[in-house]
């Protein structure tokens, strides 16, 4: 059986991704602020994040290990080859699903965005196209 491939896209260049050349990733930092409280629903209500319409959870990017921000903060890698099919995409969700920050980040929006893009492409910008 041909497994089809799918396409992740770097959300800075908004060019396909390679194997081994980029990764998804999640920033530690601003779940562990939400798992310590500090980002409370109080006070994340009144921040300019949520003024601005961005979104204020740990948000998934993809990038290319070149268009990444090398801002020395602790994040959560996953290379793009283990969602580059959609057996592989299912399996690293179970194993993300182990992780007890898991919930509090937005992959389920790494999911609908590969779904609503034909079931061909890992990309946030595809969802935020579509709406
Ligand atoms: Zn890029």
């Amino acid at each position: 059986m041909t497994e089809e491939k799918l396409e992740v896209i770097c959300d800075a260049c908004r060019r396909p991704i390679e194997d081994g050349e980029g990764f998804l990733y999640v920033e530690l930092a601003k779940v562990r602020d939400l798992w310590s409280g500090k980002a409370d629903p109080d006070t994340t209500a009144l921040s300019l994040e949520s003024l601005m319409g961005r979104p204020v959870g740990p948000t998934w990017i993809a990038h290319h290990m070149a268009c990444a921000p090398d801002d020395g903060g602790d994040a959560y890698d996953v290379p793009v080859a283990q969602v580059r099919t959609w057996p592989r995409l299912v399996t690293t969700t179970a194993r993300l699903m182990s992780k007890n920050w898991f919930p509090h980040t937005d992959w389920n929006a790494v999911l609908e965005g590969a779904a609503s893009a034909g079931g061909r492409r890992v990309s946030r910008t595809s969802l935020r196209e579509a709406s």
